[in-house]
């Protein structure tokens, strides 16, 4: 009964314990439990052996004592026996009490002593014994001595036996009960023996079943630890299973890494996939292969961070990495430190976000230049009534004048008022409402009221259904280009300069007028002579003749006529009506009356002249171009006839003009092929009677229009731009020729003339040091002849001391016919001055002329030149000239240009002829 509850109980507990303990626990406990049950065997067990001592220790104590009492019996009964025996006899005294006897009572009283040691009132009763004991033995001993033998029977005193035997009733009584005592401990000794060998099997027993069923619980409790251990492996390898079908399969690329090597050691497909590689390859790299240098940094900081953090996960963020191929790779990183494969390692989902990252940056990059751009943006939704302001970029309130706390919200016709707004706006949104975008140029006004021009370029947006939901406006604030533009116009339309209406202007003109159908004559003016007003008294000056022009034109012409400026020193006048009534004419005299006066220029007064051509429409040409071109070709022909006068187009300059275009044109072809040649005028120094130089002059005759003079296709050449090409070919050829004359008249000077454009090149001196090395010619034997106006030429001066350090010499050709100005003189100082021959030709004639000469003499003695006269035809001239101090002279007189075979006879003949026989050397052919 006590046993099927105590099983209960145990039951019981055992079931909390399961319960309420869990696996990792119950070991220990399960080891305690055992460890108690032996225990409890084991206190068991030696409290019944300790025990089982103790009774049998008392027991042998009883036992050892009841046998000293059975000697001490033994003793007395003997005595007693021996007393009666020994009685009548001599000897009788000694019998009861022999000296043995009385040992062996004294060392059992005193084994009884030590044992009843413990127990005060046994002792005592032996001590009594002790003293009775000696007490009859002398009691006895008494009787036996006081006995009188009467005959063979002794007679003792009664009384005393009978107090001997008394006392040793007594002693026997005492002696009885002490063993009785002893008797009743070694009884009680027995029983309690046999009790306690009853407990203890019942103890042993419960000891052995408790020990048993603990040890029995241990067992199983073990195998169910066991079974529970390889649960949990199972569990454990399911889990192992499943994480790595998961891990592999999952869309979303992961990967493990060492956190202390960061060798990658497992990668799923999405991840070898993602970084452009195979799984085996990847989980053979290192973590830092997928990071570039510069991220790579970075990447250290954010894992020690995560890791000393006390998460064991989270998201690192949006970090770049690189593909295996090393393009760039923006992915978001979530982390997860775990024990994998028994190392530290970190588990990562790294989720390709570079789509992401790149339309986040598209985003912020047109978030960006919608708020950089100039134009102003407007993103506003359509509503039935109008359109409802969600966005303006900082352009649209710079431009308009809004805030935009002002806009949001609001219609934007209604907010930028302008009248052709809220006309224009309905239409432009109808027409994108069929699907097409729409521009619009109109006038807004700002929100102060100020207009401005406005070009509209509205788009709609529609929404996920294809219903139009938001428009959007570009406001480009054109009003500055307009305004330019408008300028422009009106710039394009006048000449800066004079402020007059300019050729397209004209052209505008004479087009409506001849689409009209309505009769005009142009005037087409050229002041003469203008360059030399440029070149002498500055551009500035040129600029301000031509605004005085301007005006006295302006002045002169009536309502009805127009005056351009048509170009430099060109102006046409337009003159509607012309033959009614002399108005041409009448028009023609005001303007010559006009320039009648000089225009006064600072502290210059210049008389103004001007070759005037016109052309009448119809009579004259069809069209602008046509009627302008005559009106130009008239004008040149006054021009060609000593300037300053009027001529109306005929057909005759028609024919010449386009005589012109046919000259130009073999020209042209002459050049390409150097078809022409040099010939020689000699230069003679008549003091000396020595010919000291040539000048080489350039002829061409063609085999179709024949000789042409330089003075016609020089000029043409020079306009067309061959004359570099042709001065260059006249070089060579005179340095060669001069190189071959060399030898037979070694101080000959070859002079050859140099066109202003052909000074204005830059390679210019090039071109003189080519044509010297190719010949081998002196330098000193060259003399270049440029005119005073080459002297203006940008870059001239330069290139002209330059040649001068070369060692050539220069010649300023047809000195005193331009607008000479000394201070060029004075810049550069030349080697010759060449009197032109229209001075020559006055003398004796002209006493102005004369005059001039002697005054160019007069400078160039003072200003150390070297003069030359040219074109001295008679012996009158050189009798002037040599009076005047002129020694070197070049002209018909003396000689006409000659080929270069006949200079040879030439030199020949003057060395010969003597020095006053001039006029005979001048008797050569004429060429
Ligand atoms: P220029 O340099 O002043 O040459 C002198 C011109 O006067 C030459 O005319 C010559 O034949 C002419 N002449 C010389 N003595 C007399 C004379 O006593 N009476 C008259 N009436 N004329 C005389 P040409 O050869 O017709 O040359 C005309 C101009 O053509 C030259 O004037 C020169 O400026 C230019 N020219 C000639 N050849 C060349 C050349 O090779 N290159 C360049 N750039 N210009 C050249
Ligand atoms: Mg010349
Ligand atoms: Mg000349």
């Amino acid at each position: 009964m006590k046993f099927a509850r105590f099983f209960d109980l145990a039951g019981l507990a055992m079931r909390w314990w399961q319960r309420h303990t869990h696996a990792a626990s119950r070991l220990p406990l399960t080891v305690a439990l055992v460890l108690a049950g032996i225990g409890m065997f084991a206190v068991g067990t030696g409290y019944t052996l300790l025990w089982r001592e103790h009774v049998d220790g008392i027991r042998i104590h009883a036992a050892g004592l009841r046998n000293q009492i059975d000697v001490l019996q033994t003793i007395y009964l003997r005595a007693n026996a021996d007393f009666l025996e020994g009685f009548g006899t001599a000897r009788q005294a000694s019998f009861a009490w022999p000296v043995a006897r009385v040992g062996a009572a004294v060392a059992s009283f005193q084994q009884l002593e030590q044992g009843y040691a413990n127990s005060p009132k046994d002792a005592a009763t032996v001590r009594l014994l002790r003293e009775e004991t000696a007490r009859w033995a002398w009691q006895l001993a008494e009787i036996s001595v006081n006995a009188r033998l009467e005959g063979q029977r002794a007679s003792v005193d009664s009384a005393r036996l009978l107090d001997a035997n008394r006392l040793l009733e007594q002693i026997v009584a005492q002696l009885a009960s002490l063993r009785e005592a002893q008797t009743a401990i070694l009884h009680a000794g027995s029983e309690s023996a046999n009790q306690h060998i009853e407990i203890e099997g019942i103890v042993l027993a419960l000891s052995a079943l408790v020990a048993c069923s603990l040890l029995g619980y241990a067992f199983i409790a073990h195998y169910r630890e066991g079974l529970a251990r390889q649960r949990v492996r199972v569990i454990a390898e399911e889990h192992e299973r499943r994480f790595q079908g998961y891990f592999e399969h999952h869309p979303l690329p992961m990967l493990i890494f060492d956190v202390d090597t960061l060798q990658i050691i497992t990668a799923n497909r999405a991840a070898a996939t993602q970084y452009g590689t195979t799984r085996d390859d990847l989980c053979a790299r290192n973590m830092a292969s997928l990071y570039a240098q510069a991220d790579m940094a970075a990447f250290r900081r954010d894992l020690s961070k995560m890791h000393s953090t006390a998460t064991s996960s989270g998201a690192a963020g949006i970090c770049r990495q690189r593909r295996a191929d090393g393009t760039p790779v923006y992915v978001d990183l979530s982390f997860h430190f775990l024990t994998y494969a028994k190392r530290k390692a970190c588990f990562i989902t790294a989720i390709d976000v570079t789509e992401r990252k790149r339309a986040e940056l598209a985003l912020r990059l047109r978030s960006r230049a919608l708020d950089a751009i100039g134009n102003g943006v407007l993103i506003s939704r359509a509503e039935e009534d109008g359109e409802v302001i969600e966005y303006a970029n900082p352009a649209f309130e710079r431009i308009t004048g809004y805030a935009l706390s002002e806009m949001i919200g609001h219609d934007y016709a209604s907010l930028c008022g302008g009248r052709s707004e809220r006309e224009l706006l309905p239409q432009i949104r109808a027409s994108i409402a069929k699907g097409s975008d729409s521009t619009v140029l109109l006038q807004s006004r700002r929100a102060n009221g100020a207009p401005f021009w406005n070009q509209m370029d509205m788009a709609s947006v529609s929404d996920e259904r294809g219903a139009l939901a938001y428009h959007i406006t570009v406001v480009s604030d054109l009003t500055e280009l307009i305004e330019s533009r408008d300028r422009v116009v009106m710039q394009a339309r006048r000449d800066a300069l004079t402020d007059l209406p300019n050729r397209l202007t004209l052209r505008e003109l004479v087009d409506q007028a001849i689409k009209e159908e309505r009769g005009f004559a142009l005037l087409f003016m050229d002041l003469d002579r203008f360059k030399d007003v440029n070149d002498s008294l500055g551009h500035g000056a040129g600029d301000r003749l031509l605004r005085k022009v301007a005006e006295r034109l302006s002045a002169c012409l009536g309502s009805d006529s127009v005056v351009t400026r048509y170009g430099g020193d060109e102006f046409v006048a337009m003159l509607g009506r012309p033959h009614e009534d002399g108005r041409l004419a009448a028009l023609l005299e005001r303007v010559t009356h006009a320039f009648e006066a000089p225009v006064s220029l600072d502290d210059t007064q210049l008389r103004v002249q001007m070759s005037i051509g016109v052309a009448c429409y119809p009579a004259d040409g069809a069209d602008a171009e046509t009627l302008l071109k005559h009106a130009d070709l008239a004008m040149y022909e006054v021009k060609g006839r000593g300037r300053n006068g009027i001529e109306r187009f005929k057909r005759n300059l028609a024919d010449a003009a386009d005589q012109r275009i046919a000259l130009l044109r073999r020209l042209r072809d002459a050049v390409d092929r150097n078809a022409f040649e040099l010939v020689y005028q000699p230069q003679i120094d008549v003091r000396e009677h020595r010919l000291c130089g040539v000048e080489a002059l350039i002829r061409w005759r063609d085999p179709q229009i024949g000789t042409v003079s330089p003075s016609t296709f020089i000029p043409l050449a020079e306009e067309n731009g061959m004359i570099e090409q042709m001065g260059e070919w006249v070089l060579h050829t005179a340095c060669a020729q001069a190189k071959q004359w060399a030898h037979i008249y070694p101080r000959l000077r070859m002079s050859v003339n140099v066109s202003p454009s052909q000074l204005a090149r830059e390679d210019f001196c090039d071109v003189v040091r080519r044509a010297l090395a190719a010949s081998q010619l002196a330098s000193p034997q060259l003399e270049l002849e440029i005119t005073e106006s080459a002297l203006v030429v940008p870059g001239a001066l330069p290139a002209l001391h330059t040649l001068n350090q070369m060692g050539l010499s220069i010649a300023i050709d047809d000195f005193g016919i331009g607008y000479s100005s000394l201070s060029y003189l004075r810049t550069f100082h030349a080697d010759r001055l060449k009197i032109d021959m229209s001075f020559v030709r006055g003398i004796g004639v002209n006493r102005t002329d004369e005059a001039i000469i002697r005054a160019v003499l007069a400078l160039a003695r003072n200003l150390d030149f070297d003069i030359v006269a040219e074109g001295v035809e008679s012996a009158d001239q050189l009798a002037f000239l040599r009076a005047s101090g002129c020694h070197v002279m070049q002209g018909y007189y003396f000689a006409k240009p000659l080929p270069a075979a006949e200079i040879p006879a030439y030199f020949a003949r003057f060395e010969a002829a003597s020095p006053i026989a001039y006029a005979a050397a001048s008797a050569v052919s004429d060429r």
